[in-house]
């Protein structure tokens, strides 16, 4: 049993390539944030080039029907767990002395099985928000192809991924719908980057193109999904405005940002001081939640990521061979695509808050707990 479900490496790209050959399937994928400062690597480009709208037309020209985009669904987690976070903090606030906190960020399919097999006692500690893979499934095979008049047998849903424990998050029974999975299967960068090359695509000769709507569309608090501390820092740029109803100015939280394994910082909200933490690798996460459970952190919310650097380190990445240089130079990258964009703030995404008024009424409705909220189940110690 791999404790982290990183271990889960079935390669499917055979399976794809036969899905993609098949008339009766309607075949989508969606694009981790990480990928896209990472694939082309395997095309001679230096680590943290933005191929974003290179893969785009990559994607299209292997076969799929639509190329939709993670960080579509990375918006709609932060909607989630931004409104979950200020819960939980307005009852701590107002002398609940049951609620939970430090919220734990639940992106991270290995952290997440991690702490399944050893620390049992904490399964209501963090955030039951799905993460944006499972997210995006969600409201494809549950929402979109509905609208779109495709059965949900008909439609693949594939991901392209940073990760190896997020080809196992799909296979996890509380994201199937009558044994049929949200997200089909999960493909690796390095996999993607295999495929393109079976096909004779050299990414960097590609025309740019855009990902389809209205999964496609994103902020750039996204974006920095794909590095340490960047789900956090999306969150408080949302929960910000949330609980101050002001119009935040500053969204470069600098005191998040680095590569120390674990790192803090409070951050002003108001008149709240907030104490935010920030680990990554699982060696890391041990000592703090050791400390959770000892009562000795004081902290309200803090974000976990089992690959040092994050997912830009990932284990589906293109090799490093050990030089994290590349690591930091990728989530440089994602930095430079969020500075870049004009929308860097989640709850500004128009096509998730259409999502919100057409579907799912407010982040944390009772639609949106069905539709993206999970629950944790204790695991065999190992
Ligand atoms: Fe996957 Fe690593 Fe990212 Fe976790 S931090 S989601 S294991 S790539």
């Amino acid at each position: 049993v791999c404790p982290v479900g990183a271990l889960h490496e079935n390669d499917h790209t055979w399976k794809l390539v036969k899905d993609l050959a098949d008339p009766k399937k309607k075949v989508i994928v969606q694009v981790a944030p990480a990928v896209r400062v990472a694939l082309g690597e395997e095309f001679g480009e230096e680590p943290g080039t933005n191929v974003t709208g290179k893969m785009v037309t990559g994607l299209r020209q292997l076969g799929f029907d639509q190329v939709f985009d993670t960080n579509w669904a990375a918006d709609l987690t932060i909607m989630e767990e931004a409104s979950e976070f200020k819960d939980r903090l307005e009852r701590f606030l107002g002398g609940d002395k049951d609620v939970k906190l430090p919220l734990l960020t639940s992106c991270c399919p290995a952290w997440v099985k991690f702490f399944e097999h050893n620390y049992q006692d904490m399964l209501d500690v963090p955030s039951s928000a799905k993460s944006p893979q499972q997210m995006f499934g969600a409201v494809a095979k549950g929402i979109w192809a509905k609208e779109e008049g495709i059965s949900r047998e008909d439609l693949i849903v594939v991901s392209v991924m940073p990760c190896l424990a997020k080809k196992y998050e799909t296979s996890r029974d509380e994201f199937k719908v009558d044994g049929n999975p949200d997200v089909d299967y999960s493909i690796s960068t390095r996999e993607l980057a295999k495929l393109l090359k079976q096909a004779n695509i050299d990414l960097t000769l590609l025309e740019t193109s855009e990902f389809d709507n209205p999964l496609g569309e994103s902020s750039g608090a996204a974006d920095i999904f794909g590095r340490t501390g960047g789900v956090i820092e999306a969150a408080v740029r949302t929960a910000y405005e949330w609980v101050t109803g002001e119009t935040l100015e500053n969204l470069d939280f600098k005191a998040l940002r680095g590569f120390e394994g674990f790192r803090s910082a409070t951050v002003k909200v108001g008149d709240l001081d907030l104490n935010i933490g920030i680990a990554h690798g699982l060696g890391e996460a041990r000592t703090m939640l050791d400390k959770i459970r000892a009562g000795e952190a004081n902290y309200h919310a803090i974000e976990i990521m089992a690959c040092k650097g994050g997912c830009v380190g990932g284990g589906g990445q293109p090799y490093h061979h050990g030089d994290f240089s590349v690591v930091t130079r990728r989530a440089e990258g994602l930095q430079n695509i969020d500075d870049n964009k004009t929308m860097r703030k989640s709850h500004e995404n128009k096509f998730v808050q259409d999502l919100y008024e057409k579907h799912l009424d407010k982040p944390m409705s009772h639609k949106a707990h069905d539709l993206l909220h999970t629950k944790y189940f204790p695991k065999q110690k190992v």
